[in-house]
């Protein structure tokens, strides 16, 4: 079935046909374009630097007209006098594959690619969030942190102290709701992140590795989350710090959207 983006080009141009070969030749058009020519040298760069698969040409299709990203469904909105060199959203492409998958916004693409660029990466942060994950989490529930907080009612550590002022400077500037120290517990012993489950690498020994851990909250309630590594915790929030926008993300990467369909040849 055409798409819907796809008819829309074709419609435009006052064309008769809508055949796959029609659509085809429309995109090959737009990929020897000026605008289709950065896009994927941009993509094909990035790809050498990174170290994976570059974009496949023959699977890409057009960007939509109307700047509508793939995984948020947000449709982007040029800022008054911007200038733009590029359009407003960014190809995705599979990594291992280099199969084309959509365009995306920039938070979204930037928010999978730091959750691994996978099923499974994403797949991590929707059940941290949702609080069904598969492994065990070392927290109280919120009503045994209550009981424990009247029983251990001395001030938290130096260092607690220190993030969680940091933190609520981050939520005054951001603004979001500040942590609420009450509920934050100690970190997983061995330094894991608490979504993906990886010890951070980088730093040298267990002290610089408890260091890089990132405090984790709802920014709507303050409540704790948990305590992640730095790809877990800037995606997350890249796709909107809820349950909700990550699961786009999931929904997205698996082609399973409870949105209309946007592209002709999703089957790889
Ligand atoms: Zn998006
Ligand atoms: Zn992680």
């Amino acid at each position: 079935m055409p798409c819907r983006r796809l008819a829309m080009t074709v419609s435009n141009e006052g064309s008769s046909g809508t055949s796959d070969a029609f659509l085809r030749a429309q995109v090959d058009a737009w990929i020897s374009s000026p605008r289709g020519k950065r896009l994927l040298d941009q993509a094909a760069r990035n790809a050498t630097r990174h170290g994976c698969a570059p974009p496949d040409f023959a699977t890409i299709q057009l960007p939509p007209h109307d700047d509508r990203c793939d995984c948020c469904q947000e449709i982007q909105v040029r800022r008054e006098g911007a200038k733009r060199a590029h359009g407003l959203l960014q190809l995705d492409h599979d990594h291992l594959t280099g199969a084309f998958r959509g365009w995306l916004c920039s938070k979204c693409n930037r928010g999978i690619g730091l959750l691994r660029d996978s099923v499974a990466g994403v797949q991590s942060a929707v059940d941290y969030l949702r609080h069904e994950c598969p492994w065990l989490l070392p927290y109280r529930s919120p009503d045994e942190q209550k009981a424990w907080c009247v029983e251990h009612p001395e001030p938290p550590s130096p260092r607690l102290q220190k993030l969680l002022q940091a933190a609520v400077r981050n939520a005054k500037r951001l603004g979001y709701a500040p942590p609420d120290g009450a509920t934050i517990q100690p970190a997983h012993p061995d330094g894991r992140c608490d979504c993906c489950q990886q010890i951070p690498k980088s730093g040298r020994g267990l002290k610089r590795q408890l260091v890089e851990r990132y405090l984790d909250y709802d920014h709507k309630t303050g409540a704790f989350r948990g305590w992640l590594c730095n790809p877990c915790n800037r995606g997350i929030g890249l796709l909107r710090d809820t349950a909700a926008g990550v699961e786009n993300a999931l929904h997205y990467l698996r082609r399973d959207y409870p949105w209309e369909s946007t592209y002709p040849y999703p089957e790889q």
